[in-house]
């Protein structure tokens, strides 16, 4: 994903492929998709209002007041802690908003050896970095050239056959090349296994190849990652546009 001329690399185009997705229809989708979120966010959030309002009488109820007090100071302890364990948690959801990790994409450094041959190993890899899923960042969505996944935001959009809207199908390399999002420029496949079996002998992997669960430190980090990322893209949102 990271050499000129091979899937990630340029055509000359301007970024856009050219497909028609239907314009106001995806846009219509992608609003769709937002209110329906808040709704059921909405939903949520009453449900979870009345269980805490109900445990809250139960505990003044039955308990004399100063260890009722005791008991909520202990809540309040003890909730920093547990909002971090359940924002890892819940970030594995299918209908989370997802937002790509908050750094400037034109700083991220390539493989330090200039990464694989990809033009070489093309037709052998077919491109298989450019099937995977990942989510654009606030400077990709500011940018407005990478395009996302209407009914899954912010994920790279892709077309029927799995693989990312922007790679071109005449074997032309990524089509938005100058603006494509950070994870395509830092990508080194030869030892990831959804890529190659055998990397040195040029085996590729079975398809699908499935991911490792993450580790719970490693959806604490992503968690924090998220919150960042969120505290960038309200901020991005609420500024006045230039
Ligand atoms: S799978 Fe590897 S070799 Fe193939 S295009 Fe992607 S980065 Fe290059
Ligand atoms: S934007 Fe798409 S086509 Fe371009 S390098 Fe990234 S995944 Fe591949």
């Amino acid at each position: 994903m990271t050499e000129p001329g091979g899937p990630g690399g340029p055509d000359g185009r301007d970024g856009r492929d050219g497909r028609d997705r239907g314009g106001g229809r995806d846009e219509l989708r992608a609003l769709r998709a937002a209110l329906l979120a808040v709704e059921e966010l909405r939903g949520d959030l009453l449900r979870l209002a009345a269980r805490v309002v109900a445990l809250e009488d139960e505990l003044t109820r039955r308990l004399p007041p100063a260890e009722a007090a005791a008991v909520t100071a202990a809540v309040e302890a003890r909730t920093p802690a547990l909002l971090a364990e359940i924002q890892a948690a819940d970030l594995g959801g299918p209908s989370r908003l997802q937002l790509g990790l908050a750094v400037d994409k034109y700083q991220v450094p390539a493989p330090a050896d200039g990464g694989p041959p990809c033009l070489e190993l093309l037709p052998v890899c077919q491109a298989r970095c450019c099937s995977f899923t990942f989510a654009l960042s606030t400077q990709d969505l500011d940018e407005g050239v990478v395009r996302w996944d209407r009914g899954r935001p912010y994920l790279i959009a892709q077309e029927a056959d799995g693989w990312c809207t922007h790679l071109s199908r005449a074997g032309a390399g990524c089509t938005c090349y100058a603006q494509r999002p950070a994870p395509c420029r830092s990508f080194d496949c030869r030892g990831d296994r959804r890529v190659w079996a055998d990397y040195e002998r040029r085996v590729l992997a079975e398809l699908p190849a499935g991911d490792a669960p993450p580790s719970a430190d490693a959806r604490r980090e992503a968690a924090r990652g998220h919150e960042l990322a969120l505290a960038l893209e309200a901020a991005a949102l609420r500024a006045r546009p230039a």
